[in-house]
Formats: structure tokens, sequence, C-alpha cells
């Protein structure tokens, strides 16, 4: 499948979702019972991962895994490898004993956010998917409804309700994330919590009857007071934490004075793109002190590199 290329971690999904394959029941059964079917365990929201030469990597076991599945959950299918081996993912009871089990000695759960960085490109598209797959069939076993209890259909991309039939779907939530810039700077803002010196993109989530653009003018108005006078879309990375679709965009704003309007945002900064540069390279000397970017995990990162090395 061609996709343009998109630098976000837990985007570019390596696998064919094959989702035509979603429905043939005979087709999954077959696919799991096959030699050739992988599949990756999560206990709550925590993959299981194995350390590896290069860092961590996921530990893919074969179906007789299956029979330590939660039973209330399903076993989710999340495609095709391009030598096509079927790929799935299931859930492990919340108290599942990793080492007295059969599984022991394979590897650990691990934070999926906390092991990142240390795990392959595709490694993370494919967990971040099933991470927010189980998790949202955890959370959503009953009808929103009628209340009823839900079952879950079509290797686990829906759930549909035992009692009126209605029919739920995964849900993503998307959030613009974006860049204001003017003339050749661009303004970067940092919340309380963030580590010392770290300023990032301005976010908020998208609402109902909003478009993206709208979505970007009514956030950055409400948070540093500046008005958008165009926004352009660069790229989205998938969240999953729980299901968030970071929407990356650029917004051109019309005033040089932003203000600090949200309890949100602790400061700005106005920087040039070389004082961006050297933000995302380790730290910059600005006017409001030392600066320095969000690691390359957070779309943020890409955001501020895309624009510093853009021509003026
Ligand atoms: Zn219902």
């Amino acid at each position: 499948m061609l996709t343009p290329r998109n630098p976000n971690t837990f985007a570019s999904y390596p696998l064919d979702r094959a989702g035509h394959r979603r429905k043939d029941e005979a087709w999954l059964a077959a696919a799991l019972a096959g030699e050739r079917a992988m599949v990756c365990a999560f206990r709550g929201d925590q993959p299981l991962l194995a350390e590896a030469a290069h860092g961590m990597e996921a530990v893919w076991l074969s179906t007789a895994a299956l029979a330590f599945a939660d039973p209330i959950a399903p076993v989710v299918f999340l495609g095709l490898a391009a030598d096509g081996a079927p790929h799935f993912g299931f859930a492990l009871p919340d108290g599942f004993d990793l080492a007295e089990s059969p599984l022991g000695g394979l590897g650990e759960f691990a934070d999926l956010r906390g092991a990142a960085l240390a795990l392959s490109e595709d490694a993370c598209a494919i967990l971040g998917c099933a991470k927010s797959l189980l998790d949202w069939h955890a959370r959503n076993r009953f009808c929103a409804r009628c209340g009823a209890g839900s079952v879950a259909a079509e290797a686990g991309w829906k759930r549909i309700c035992a009692a009126c039939g209605a029919e739920h779907f995964p849900r993503v939530d998307p959030v613009v994330i974006m860049l204001p810039v003017r003339h050749d700077r661009a303004l970067m803002g940092r919340q309380a919590r963030f580590p010392k010196g770290m300023y990032s993109a301005l976010a908020g989530f998208v609402e109902p009857g909003e478009s993206l653009e709208e979505a970007v003018a009514r956030e950055v108005k409400e948070e540093v007071g500046l008005t958008v006078s165009s926004a352009r879309y660069l790229h989205a990375q998938p969240w999953p934490f729980p299901s968030q679709l970071m929407i990356g965009m650029i917004a051109t704003v019309i005033e040089d004075e932003a203000e600090v309007l949200e309890d949100e945002i602790d400061a700005v900064v106005w920087v040039s793109r070389e004082e961006a540069r050297a933000a995302l390279s380790g730290g910059a000397d600005t006017a409001a002190g030392r600066v320095f970017a969000p690691p390359r995990l957070a779309i943020a990162h890409h955001l501020l590199k895309a624009w510093a090395e853009e021509a003026p």
C-alpha cells in the first residue's frame, strides 16, 4: 500500500489491515488455526515486550497462548504481514501471573509509551493499534444506547448490542496540534507539568461541528489570544493513550503579541527557525531562557522540525 511518508511514532502501520476478512468467520478460524498466526499479548494496557539487541521488541506468541486469554475480551485481527502471516492481539486477565505461567521468561509487561523509543517503528504501530482496540473493548462492554451487554464482532472491529442491536465502532478522538507562525517566527507554549525549559505546540480536542481549521482557530484564540488567518495540515499521529489522532497543523497568525489566557498554558515564547533547530537538538538560548523541544516521540517535535527546515 502506498502511503505518504509520515515521521511520527505509532504511524505507518506495516500490516495489510485486510478489512474484507473481518466478516469472514471461516477465514478467521482457519487463520487462527494455521501455523503462521502470530499473537501479541496485553495485560491491562501493557504489551508483552522483550529485550533485544537494538532495544526492545514485541513478543509474538503462537496461538497456543490464547488458552490464557481473558474470556470476556475478544481476540482482535490486526492484519497480514507482507509474507501473509496473520497477526492478532489478545488480552490476558488483569491479575495474570506471568512468572508462574508458561509465558514466563519470554518477556515482561511494559508501558508502551515508556518503551516506544526502544521499539522499532513497526512494533510501535502494531502495538499501538492493538492497545487502542483492546482498550476500547475493555471500556465498552455495555451498549451506549440501552445499557445492555454488547458482544464483539468482525474480528474485534465492532461491537453489537445483544438487546437492541445497535452497532458500536472503535472510537478515535481527533485532536488538533498546531504551531502558530508569523513571518519567520513560531510560537511555542509550555504547561506547568512539563520538564523545566520544555516548550511545545498548542493542542486541543476537535469539538462537534468543527472543521480542523475552525478547531485550530478557536484553540489558538483561547490559549494565546492570537487570530489565525490560515491553517494547513502537515501530518498526523495515532496516539494510543487511549485512542487519539493528533492532527498536526501549521497556523498562520496575524498578530505579534501573544498572551497566556488559559490555566493550561504556563508561558509562551516566539522562536526563530535557527532557535527552533537548536531547541530540537539540545536547547536554544532565547528571550525566555533555555528552551528545548519535546522528544521525537511527540508529533510536536516533527511539526517544529518541518517548519524549522522550511525555507523562510
Ligand atoms: Zn443496546
